[in-house]
């Protein structure tokens, strides 16, 4: 059984909607957003719209398993991904119902939403984060790691912490770099990555990042958020943790650091569809844009939003805050997913 079928199994066998309360309507939003900082975000649109937001959450591969296997009587108006190549998965597999929204299409650009058809649009993003080196600063020499290509350099041997090349963060890296470096390349670059691990993959981001802290390795590959979460933390731990590491954008001086999108769908089977565009409609307001970015410390896709975030303007090096992102059409990214997977195994990347 392949890893997602089981986690969709376990998801199947725990979850279950709870019966909705009588007289306020009700929102089934299944969410693979796991901050505990959302909370805000939904009780502001409760209190804005009247409408109560009932939750389920689980990882974007159980969500995708679950509208699958519920079909038509699936409780979900609306769902919230947190990675591009899933997004275009929940499109592909027909889980999504189109949306036509000129509030939507006119707060955001047309590289953060699916590719409009006659019937609509499949999904809209509505935060980036970029996925980012963070080393050992009295260890390693920021030249060595200022490229993704580096991190399976020999010079970088044992050093390397990363989780599960399976996680949909690394499929989408590894799906674009694919676009960048080819196919054969990519899966040298991937037995190369393998050969300079430190430890074989497990844990999350954080948990990456506190290796490099421990000792145990000396770079380790996260999303910005997490960084800029331990950034912003007044736990001594975390700020002894964060003193000891430095955070690199990488190819900046190529093709740009990889950036993944987190954003949001109608349900196929949607029953309370307005509620659901309502709610999409929502995530893009100024007031819920900024949300993602102070909140969560991602880059909002709202046009016109500024990012107040002195933390995520500190980790990019540069004085506003801006960095180099890569350009990939999302479609393309969430294409190479499968082909990925398939180079992860024959490599031994777990
Ligand atoms: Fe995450």
């Amino acid at each position: 059984m392949t890893r997602t079928a089981f986690a969709a199994l376990a998801l199947l066998a725990t979850l279950a909607v709870a019966p909705a309360q009588a007289q306020q309507p009700v929102l089934n939003l299944y969410s693979a957003r796991h901050y505990t900082t959302d909370e805000a975000l939904y009780a502001n649109f409760t209190r804005a719209t009247g409408i109560r937001v009932q939750r389920v959450d689980a990882d974007d591969a159980g969500i995708l398993a679950r509208l699958k296997a519920e079909g038509s009587a699936s409780p979900a108006d609306v769902i919230l991904l947190v990675d591009a190549a899933r997004l275009h998965k929940g499109e592909v597999d027909g889980l999504f119902k189109p949306v036509k929204s000129k509030l939507l299409e006119d707060a955001l650009p047309a590289a953060y939403r699916a590719t409009p058809t006659a019937e609509g649009t499949a999904w809209f993003g509505f935060s980036t984060r970029a996925r980012v080196v963070v080393y050992d600063k009295q260890k390693v020499k920021r030249e060595d790691v200022d490229t993704y290509e580096e991190l399976a350099d020999p010079k970088n041997k044992g050093k390397l912490c990363i989780r599960s090349g399976s996680h949909p963060y690394n499929l989408s890296l590894f799906a674009a770099m694919t676009e960048h470096l080819g196919d054969k390349k990519t899966e040298e670059w991937l037995k190369g990555m393998v050969a300079n691990l430190a430890r074989s993959p497990k844990g999350g981001d954080t948990d990456q990042i506190k290796a490099v802290s421990a000792g145990e390795c000396q770079i380790a590959v996260s999303n910005s958020y997490y960084v800029a979460r331990l950034l912003r933390s007044n736990n001594a731990e975390d700020k002894a943790l964060m003193d000891k590491v430095a955070v690199v954008f990488p190819n900046q001086t190529s093709w740009g650091t990889h950036l993944n999108i987190a954003g949001g769908a109608v349900a196929r089977h949607a029953k309370n569809t307005a509620a659901a565009v309502k709610f999409l409609e929502y995530l893009a307001s100024p007031e819920a844009q900024a949300y993602f970015a102070d909140g969560n410390n991602e880059w909002p896709t709202a046009r016109g939003v500024k990012v107040n975030n002195p933390a995520l303007q500190a980790m990019s090096g540069t004085a506003n805050g801006s960095f180099k992102a890569e350009t990939l059409p999302l479609s393309t990214v969430g294409a190479n997913a499968v082909k990925v997977q398939q180079m992860l195994d024959r490599v031994g990347f777990k």
